[in-house]
C-alpha cells in the first residue's frame, strides 16, 4: 500500500528549506506544524526537543490552533502515558508536537483512552511499553489502523505521529528497517481502506528523510513524500513544495471541502 500511495498520490517536496545540513525534527516539524520556516528562523537545523525560541514559534500559533479558530474539533491521536495533562506539562522535554497540543489541551490524549482504544501508540501495537504496562494487549497493526479510523470519524482534524521509521533508519538495520516498513504497511492499508469507503482524506508527510538509505546512519537531505489520498488529493499535493506548505495545505482544504 505504501508503494502505491508512493506511486499515484504522492509528489516529493523540500524539507532542507534553504539552510545547510541535515534537517532534523525539532526545526522541520515545528516548520510543518506552523507554516514558519523554522530552519530559517534558527539559522540552522535543530534536532530533538525544541528549544525556548522555536517553542515560542509554536506556542504563538500552530496548525491546532488554526483549525480551532475555524471551529474545527481536533484530536492528537497518540497516547501520552500520563494520566493527565497536568503531568505531561511538568515534563521537562517535550517534542513539538508536545508543546503544539498543550496549546489545545483537549487534544491530548492519556492512558486511559490508550486503554479504550480511544487512542494509539506510537509503535502502533503496543509492543514496546509491553514490559511497562504487561496489562495492556498488542494489537496488530490492522487493529490500531481501525482505532485511528474511529477517533478520526469523530473529530474533524485527527493528527498522528510515527517514528519508529527514523529509529529504524538510524539502527542501520536492514531487517529492522523491513520490519517496521511492514508493520506500517500493513496499518496504512487498512486505514486507507476504511477512510475510502469513509470519504475521509489522509495527508502523509515527514520531517525529513532516514529509512530510504539504511547505510546512512543520520538523517538525508533527499526529498520528501508528501502523500494525500481521499477528496481534495490534487489541490493538497498542488499547494505543497515544502515543509513550509503544509499547514496552508490542510487549512486550505477544509475551505475547498465545506
Ligand atoms: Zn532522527
Amino acid at each position: 500500500m505504501l508503494w502505491r500511495l508512493l506511486e499515484r498520490h504522492s509528489k516529493p517536496i523540500d524539507a532542507c528549506l534553504g539552510v545547510d545540513g541535515p534537517p532534523q525534527s525539532a526545526t522541520g516539524q515545528a516548520t510543518m506544524f506552523t507554516g514558519v520556516n523554522c530552519a530559517a528562523a534558527m539559522g540552522k537545523h535543530c534536532e530533538g526537543f525544541p528549544g525556548p525560541g522555536l517553542r515560542k514559534i509554536i506556542e504563538e500559533n500552530n496548525l491546532f490552533l488554526e483549525l480551532k479558530r475555524r471551529n474545527l474539533s481536533v484530536k492528537f491521536a497518540d497516547a501520552y502515558l500520563v494520566d493527565g495533562v497536568d503531568e505531561l506539562e511538568m515534563r521537562r522535554f517535550k517534542s513539538v508536537t508536545t508543546v503544539m497540543a498543550l496549546t489545545l489541551p483537549e487534544t491530548v490524549s492519556t492512558i486511559d483512552d490508550l486503554v479504550n482504544d480511544e487512542a494509539l501508540l506510537q509503535d502502533l501495537t503496543r509492543e514496546t511499553i509491553q514490559e511497562r504496562y504487561p496489562d495492556i494487549p498488542v494489537i496488530p497493526p490492522q487493529r490500531a489502523a481501525e482505532h485511528l479510523f474511529r477517533i478520526a470519524r469523530k473529530f474533524d482534524f485527527t493528527l498522528f505521529e510515527f517514528f519508529q521509521s527514523d529509529i529504524a533508519g538510524h539502527s542501520m538495520d536492514y531487517a529492522r528497517a523491513c520490519a517496521v516498513l511492514r508493520v506500517y504497511d500493513r496499518f496504512l492499508s487498512a486505514l486507507v481502506r476504511y477512510t475510502e469507503a469513509a470519504g475521509l482524506t489522509v495527508v502523509l508527510t515527514s520531517d525529513h528523510g532516514n529509512i530510504e538509505e539504511i547505510g546512512e546512519r543520520g538523517h538525508t537531505r533527499n526529498q520528501i513524500p508528501f502523500i494525500a489520498y481521499g477528496p481534495g488529493e490534487k489541490m493538497l499535493r498542488e499547494k505543497v513544495s515544502s515543509l513550509k506548505d503544509v499547514m496552508g495545505a490542510v487549512l486550505q482544504a477544509y475551505e475547498t471541502l465545506s
